[in-house]
């Protein structure tokens, strides 16, 4: 992970303060919402979805696609350094991590079946973004 001077760092009390449970739940412990559950996963609004802990860009509603998973699907983010990636080895499964570049939310998941152009699939839960309507 990249440490810059720009990153949010928040005290894991300050967090549990300002997030709803939920949200802390995904964002703070690496939580999963279920799928069909969360706020965007159907939303076909246009809007920049932002960071729910920080604001930060994330992803467009112009990358979002339909993926049948029940969680909101992009197959990019925002831009190239706002979402950054980790190789998470829990559950006993190798995955990429999504995470927010500003304060390290964790956002979901990326895997390599998305579609044209970038064939990725930025599985996101609903629980970590905030849709910033157009
Ligand atoms: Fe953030």
């Amino acid at each position: 992970m990249s440490e810059s001077k720009d990153k949010i760092h928040k005290e894991d009390e300050q967090w549990r303060k300002e997030l709803t449970a939920e949200q802390y739940e995904v964002c703070r412990q690496k939580g999963t919402e279920r799928a069909f559950t969360g706020q965007y996963w159907d939303c076909h609004e246009q809007g920049v979805y932002r960071c729910a802990c920080c604001g930060n860009e994330l992803f467009s509603s112009d990358t979002k696609f339909d993926s049948g998973t029940g969680w909101p699907s992009f197959y990019a983010p925002v831009a190239e350094g706002n979402v950054e990636t980790e190789t998470d080895n829990s559950f006993f499964m190798r995955r990429t991590e999504a995470l927010c570049s500003k304060c390290d939310a964790h956002l979901g998941h990326v895997f390599d079946d998305g579609p044209a152009p970038t064939h990725l699939r930025y599985c996101i839960n609903s629980a970590s973004l905030k849709l910033d309507k157009k």
